[in-house]
């Protein structure tokens, strides 16, 4: 093993108010869904200041149809990807892909501070967005600046950035980039990952349940359907089905997880008067699935229970729930912890930080899912430490920014740095892992 980088390490450390600041920016523009654009021009100067040459790159409304998008909310419209490129070498090519969308900031008024005005108390920064994954530009932007600092010239290849839309809820940001050719010899994801290797996660099916009632003034309720109360009974149908998911179905990865596969009641949207029966409830639920299964056999698995449901209820039996799909549709993905990339990054957290990380596969999704899968490129997430990603007071803790960056560091400086001293980037292919492969 290559000998700790001092050099490179110093010029790291020097430049963390400036990561700090550049964090600090891209917190206070809400990039939330459809509010993408302050946020990647934040980044984008942060890049150019580095050298990098940026695009926008729009999201086609084609994507819709392709065979592994999620279902779009609406029109993307004019709003699209940033790409960052540096370096006309065609290889090897090093792609950093992160979401610039943040989930909404739930109730602002729960939070200790405003959730789109960072601050930092006690060594984390506070924010929607801070975790998952803002921090994750500031570590790369970090990792690029201290290399540029510590040895000038450095880079051969390329090094790409891309600051993706919709990975919070179909995947098709990245999906559009990699069918538009935006591809390399490895891609890494610095994704909230408490500096571990993040290898892999379930299928998301997102999906909506729409009731119908029967309507009428509160006084009549006793002879009305109210479609709330329905509604809750379908969500407790579910949860049976859930608990049996996740006892029955078995993937080696996941016996570390105790309960891998979550169904999520995201939305509830029903009624609007406490004295009117409601005529509708629509239901929003997120449901994970194992990597055994397709998406459409997670869809039609769902389906499936719906109709049980139904079948076995007096009102419903008459008036069938509609079940819709309303976001994700993403399958289940793994690397296999002896990939290469995984490899060479395990390696350079253990020059850098003294010891070997751990590998996790968890219950969750990442765009991780769409270069291996479906692009036969290895990609991995690495990543800083944040707690309650999604949740109220959502923060990132500063030092693993820096420690994460170092890391990064070392791993660019060795695969595309000039005195290369590691496998060479095409070394990186691999192919996921296949179920049944333990860590
Ligand atoms: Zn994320």
């Amino acid at each position: 093993m290559t000998a700790p980088i001092p050099d490179i390490d110093r010029a790291v450390r020097a430049r963390a108010d400036d990561a700090r600041r550049l964090l600090e920016a891209l917190v206070a523009a809400p990039s939330t869904a459809g509010a993408e654009q302050e946020a990647q021009i934040v980044l984008a100067e942060a890049l150019e200041q580095l050298g990098f040459v940026t695009e926008r790159a729009p999201i086609p409304p084609s994507i819709a149809e392709d065979p592994v998008a999620g279902i779009p909310a609406g029109a993307y419209g004019d709003r699209g990807n940033l790409l960052a490129v540096r370096g006309d070498g065609a290889r090897p090519h090093v792609l950093i892909n992160g979401h610039i969308d943040v989930v909404p900031a739930g109730e602002p008024q729960l939070w200790t501070t405003p959730p789109f005005a960072p601050q930092v108390r006690d060594g984390w920064l506070f924010g929607r967005g801070a975790g998952d994954m803002k921090g994750g530009f500031a570590m790369a932007w970090l990792a690029i600046a201290g290399l540029d600092e510590a040895r000038p010239g450095w880079q051969q290849g390329r090094l790409s950035v891309l600051a993706v839309l919709e990975e919070e809820c179909t995947g098709n940001g990245t999906l559009a980039a990699a069918r538009a050719g935006i591809l390399a010899d490895c891609v890494v994801l610095p994704e909230p990952t408490d500096l571990q290797l993040l290898l892999g996660g379930v299928g998301i099916l997102w999906f909506e349940v729409e009731i119908r009632g029967l309507s009428s003034h509160a006084e009549a309720a006793d002879r009305a359907v109210n479609p709330i109360d329905v509604g809750l009974e379908i969500v407790e149908g579910l949860r049976e089905w859930e608990a049996e998911l996740n006892t029955a179905l078995e993937d080696p990865l996941l016996a570390h997880v105790a309960h891998p596969y979550n169904l999520n009641v995201g939305t509830f949207h029903a009624g609007d008067w406490p004295s009117s029966v409601p005529a509708l409830a629509r239901i929003g639920f997120r449901v994970g699935f194992p990597r055994a299964w397709s998406p459409d056999e997670a869809e039609i698995r769902v389906r499936g229970v719906v109709e049980a449901i139904a079948a076995g209820h007096a009102w419903l039996r008459k008036h069938p729930p509609v079940v819709r799909l309303t976001g994700f549709r993403a399958s289940g993905y793994a690397l296999p912890q002896e990939a290469p990339l995984a490899r060479a990054l395990a390696a350079s957290h253990a020059d850098v930080l003294g010891e070997e990380p751990e590998s996790v596969v968890l219950g969750t999704t990442t765009d991780a899912r769409l270069y291996l899968n479906e692009f036969g490129i290895p990609a991995v997430c690495y990543g800083p430490r944040a707690v309650r990603i999604h949740g109220i007071d959502e923060a990132v803790e500063l030092a693993s920014i820096v420690d994460g960056a170092r890391v990064l560091a070392a791993f660019l400086g060795r695969y595309l740095g000039s005195g290369r001293d590691g496998s060479p980037a095409d070394a990186f292919q691999s192919r996921p892992a296949p179920i049944g492969t333990t860590l």
